[in-house]
């Protein structure tokens, strides 16, 4: 087996992005009033290891690529030197939110968890977009949200699931595999080029042909290591991987 989601492969899927596209972050995304034809959007999920955003944010830096980066709100991610310095880089950083899972499904507890938390948010950050954090293992769709509030409410101009065009195309790197397979919840439905992307360098080859004008990938960079690092992330996913086929398998 070759490895894969490397940062070495970072870096060459971040050069292919830069060499064939403008890229957009999410907030210039549901602000524009006049989109390019064709671009990409680099989305990061930091669902832990908040450290790791600072490798791919500095690689991304250094090719001319601004990306947008979710930080979710507990002790362990919730760091705010490390959102402030990946903002400094000319990225956008947004809350990652998971407000009605906290509150197991309390509708309006959840709301006010979401207000003082983006208003945390806010104190280190621009924070002008949202996007759920997409747990597999939790039974509230934190999107639900949203069929009762409003989240412009806040000062929010988009949500990176709900707010996203069908136009995008969407690939991810959950569950170590740019093939969908993996994905329950974390996915945009209806919204994917059928294409049979598995690996980072089939994703590269996809961006060098220029065959679709615009691309919205997902990675979640604690994912992306060298190391030690990497086999221990290897070995964790695939065992949530093997956890959530058998919750497939039980639906
Ligand atoms: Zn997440």
């Amino acid at each position: 087996m070759s490895l894969d989601f490397t940062l070495t492969k970072f870096h060459s899927l971040c050069s292919a992005v830069a060499e064939n596209y403008p890229t957009l972050t999410l907030s210039e995304y549901f602000a524009g009033a006049a989109l390019p034809e064709r671009f990409v959007i680099m989305r990061h999920d930091i669902d832990r290891r908040p450290m790791s955003a600072l490798g791919t944010a500095r690689i991304e830096a250094q090719c001319g690529i601004r990306a947008t980066y979710y930080f979710r709100m507990n002790s362990r991610v919730f760091r705010p030197w490390i959102m402030r310095e990946v903002e400094g880089m000319g990225h956008e950083v947004g809350y990652h939110y998971e407000a009605l899972g906290k509150a197991k499904g309390d509708f309006e507890k959840a709301i006010g968890l979401f207000g003082s938390e983006l208003k945390e948010f806010r104190e280190v950050c621009d924070v002008k977009t949202i996007c759920m954090h997409g747990n597999p293992l939790s039974k509230y769709d934190d999107r639900e949200l949203w069929k009762v509030y409003d989240f412009r409410d806040f000062g929010i101009i988009g949500e990176a699931y709900l707010s996203a065009g069908k136009d995008i195309n969407y690939f991810s790197d959950t569950g170590r595999s740019w093939n969908s397979k993996n994905n329950i919840r974390d996915f945009i439905p209806g919204r994917r080029e059928e294409s049979e992307v598995e690996t980072t360098d089939d994703t590269i080859a996809m961006i060098e042909s220029n065959r679709i004008d615009r691309i919205y990938i997902l990675t979640h960079p604690e994912r992306w290591g060298n190391g030690m690092d990497w086999g221990f992330s290897f070995v964790m996913d695939s065992a949530f991987n093997a956890g959530k086929k058998m919750l497939v398998a039980v639906r």
